[in-house]
């Protein structure tokens, strides 16, 4: 086999003779030529069969061959504006061929199909370029984001995923079973965090979370990754700074690395390139009139209804939709009512029915994908908010410890992989956004 290379790098390959491996993508006869789309996994090209060149023997073999074949294929590289792929603009003149199996009966064809047809056969899906250009997406993010956390002093450290009890309240808990006991799938790492950061100051935890969303959204997965991370010494403020960087650094790292990606996605990166630091603040109360203001605006009666909200009341999807649509980056979303937020936040002074809490809206609808908050650092005030939501106490003696034994403001917060690949991507729903996706009604394949 001759200088073997991936297509991802033939632009380095102009002009010479080289191999790729890989599967036919689909095929177009034109006369005497044939246009075979062959994709290797790193990228999709065009490979040109010419009769009279490859013979009427293997000429005639590639005509034939059904979807997703498999094949290895040798010949020159050529520049061509108008050759489609990914990347665009090269094609492989074919001068031999070695088939590995001819597939016959591909089930997804270039027609269009159900979802649910497509969500069945996951396993063959994840070959359609768009899914192939989400998981490229996805992987590049899940990089930039531990690469911003290590290059800033943060230390890695994992929290556990079996554990005894709830974080965030237990409507959303996977139970299992723990030898003679009962246990639950995490939720969160940001409890161990808060031990962690004690012992090494700043540190995150990045991997598989586990919530039972019994509401079939758009926005929820039953399993998905999430990366926390946690600062000793930091207040609301500094949360937020930290966060407009990290995440105009993420999606400035997509934007560079995975450009052939978005393209293949169809994504307006004008939206993207938008998302620089600083972004808007503005205050819970403040969020509540603007969508009161929207919602007085619209003469849609049914967003009418769906906007309804008074002080005191979570964000659902449509007020956080509507909301963002009136900045063109994330926009920071702070002090929510303490009863709609996780025990654990820290109370605003002078204000305790609302709490130091920190959401961060992506624009274009696509709403919540951090959450987070300045911590409580009394041990009283922790415990009065333990028993207020009559959690079990003998559980969090530990959590209460962290606070007796050289408190420290501190803060954190948390943020969904697949819910930034999925704003990232400019994609309709975060289920295509995993490769495997966990959902209410689905866990197969
Ligand atoms: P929401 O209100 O949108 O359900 P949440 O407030 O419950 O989210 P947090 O507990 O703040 O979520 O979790 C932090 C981040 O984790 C969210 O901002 C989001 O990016 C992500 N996330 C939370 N739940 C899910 C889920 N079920 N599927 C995918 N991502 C999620
Ligand atoms: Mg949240």
């Amino acid at each position: 086999m001759t200088n073997l290379i991936t297509i991802e790098r033939i632009a380095d390959h102009v002009g010479q003779r080289v191999t790729i491996r890989g599967w036919l993508y689909d095929l177009t006869p034109k006369g005497k030529l044939l246009f075979l789309r062959l994709r290797d996994g790193t990228g999709l090209t065009q490979g040109v069969a010419y009769r009279p060149e490859v013979g009427d023997e293997l000429f005639e073999r590639l005509a034939h061959l059904g979807q997703e074949s498999s094949l290895i294929v040798s010949g020159t590289v050529k520049a061509n504006d108008r050759a489609p792929g990914v990347p665009r603009g090269y094609e492989i003149a074919v001068e031999e061929a070695e088939v590995l199996q001819d597939a016959v009966g591909y089930p997804i064809t270039p027609k269009e199909h159900g979802v649910e047809f497509l969500m069945d056969n996951r396993h063959l899906w994840l070959r359609s370029s768009k899914q192939w250009a989400i998981m490229r997406v996805r992987a590049t993010i899940k990089r930039a984001i531990i690469d911003f956390f290590d290059s800033r002093g943060f230390l890695n450290i994992d929290t556990p995923i079996i554990t005894p009890s709830a974080a965030e309240g237990t409507s959303t808990l996977f139970e299992v079973g723990y030898f003679d006991d009962k246990a639950y799938l995490a939720q969160t790492g940001q409890l161990y965090n808060e031990a962690n950061i004690m012992a090494f100051g700043k540190v995150y935890c990045f991997g598989p979370t586990f919530r039972a969303e019994k509401s079939k959204t758009r926005r929820h997965l039953a399993e998905f990754w999430m990366v926390e991370p946690e600062i000793a010494f930091c207040d609301l403020e500094q949360l937020m700074a930290l966060e407009e960087e990290f995440v105009s650094t993420v999606v400035g790292r997509a934007l560079d690395e995975r450009a052939n990606e978005l393209a293949v996605l169809e994504r307006d990166v004008t939206a993207l390139r938008n998302v620089v630091a600083p972004f808007p603040r503005i205050s819970y109360d403040e969020a509540v009139q603007r969508v009161q203001a929207i919602r007085d605006a619209t003469d849609d009666p049914e967003l009418k209804e769906q906007l309804a909200i008074e002080w005191g009341d979570d964000f659902g999807s449509p007020h956080e939709t509507e909301l963002t649509k009136q900045f063109d980056r994330p926009v920071f979303v702070y002090g929510y009512p303490t009863a709609v937020k996780a025990f654990y936040m820290e109370p605003w002074p002078g204000r305790p029915e609302v709490c130091k809490s920190v959401d961060l809206l992506a624009p274009e609808g696509y709403g919540e994908i951090i959450g987070g908050s300045e911590r409580m650092s009394d041990p009283e005030v922790l415990l009065a908010a333990i028993r207020r939501h009559e959690l079990p106490e003998a559980n969090y003696q530990w959590y209460i410890d962290l606070r007796r034994y050289g408190s420290v403001p501190h803060s954190g917060f948390g943020l969904g992989l697949e819910r930034t690949v999925t704003w990232v991507c400019g994609i309709e729903h975060i289920r295509q956004t995993s490769p495997f996706p966990r959902t209410l009604n689905r866990m197969t394949p």
